[in-house]
């Protein structure tokens, strides 16, 4: 079964900045590759085919405009505990949080439970097996509190398939749906 998730993609010029901020004053860790940086809109998990194809075709009446993304700071999670995730922020804007919900409701409408916990959009950087000790992560993230870089034009958001793997998840586009101002 497809292990699935909606997400948005990036730039290259974006990916290129953000992998920029690689650097080896970090605990080892897994750093996102190029083509494992996005920003997940919802995560749905192991899906029959059958009920894919149905969310597949219910995102493609998602019909919003396009938006501008906005990228910056960075962070943990979990936020007050031992670092597991350490990611880029993206600015929780109110179109962001407009597609966020239609595609949530799209999914919903054939039969996805959305999770209760906020919506706290951002890319993720680097992955800690077991959690760092406290404080490890944090000249890091105090050293890049201010990055922040151009903001982009969402036109498109995509249903991916993630494969597990050792080495890290391999993603797949499934699906791609346009936004567009009219
Ligand atoms: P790995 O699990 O091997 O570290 P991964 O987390 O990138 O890799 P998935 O677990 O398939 O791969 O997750 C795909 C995307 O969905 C990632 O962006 C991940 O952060 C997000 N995600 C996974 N589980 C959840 C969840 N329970 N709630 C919200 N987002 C999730
Ligand atoms: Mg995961």
């Amino acid at each position: 079964m497809p292990r699935l998730f909606v997400a948005i993609d990036l730039p290259e010029e974006t990916k290129d900045q953000i992998l920029g901020l690689r650097e080896d004053d970090l605990p080892p860790g897994r750093w996102a590759g190029r083509e494992a940086l996005h920003l997940t809109l919802h995560f749905i998990g192991e899906t029959p085919e059958k009920q894919a194809r149905r969310y597949m075709q219910a995102l493609q009446r998602v019909d919003l405009p396009d938006f501008a993304l906005q990228i910056g700071g960075v962070g943990q999670f979990p936020v007050d505990d031992r670092p597991r995730v350490i990611w880029v922020g993206v600015r929780n804007t109110s179109a962001l949080r407009a597609l966020h919900e239609a595609a949530g409701r799209a999914l919903q409408n054939q039969g996805f439970r959305q999770e209760q916990r906020r919506f706290h959009p951002h890319i993720t950087l680097m992955r800690f097996k077991k959690p760092l000790r406290r404080g490890l992560a944090s000249r890091w993230l105090q050293a890049h509190l201010d990055f922040h870089i151009e903001s982009f034009s969402v036109r498109e958001f995509a249903l991916y398939e993630s494969q597990l793997r050792p080495g890290g998840a391999v993603y797949t586009k499934r699906g791609v749906y346009a936004l567009a101002t009219p």
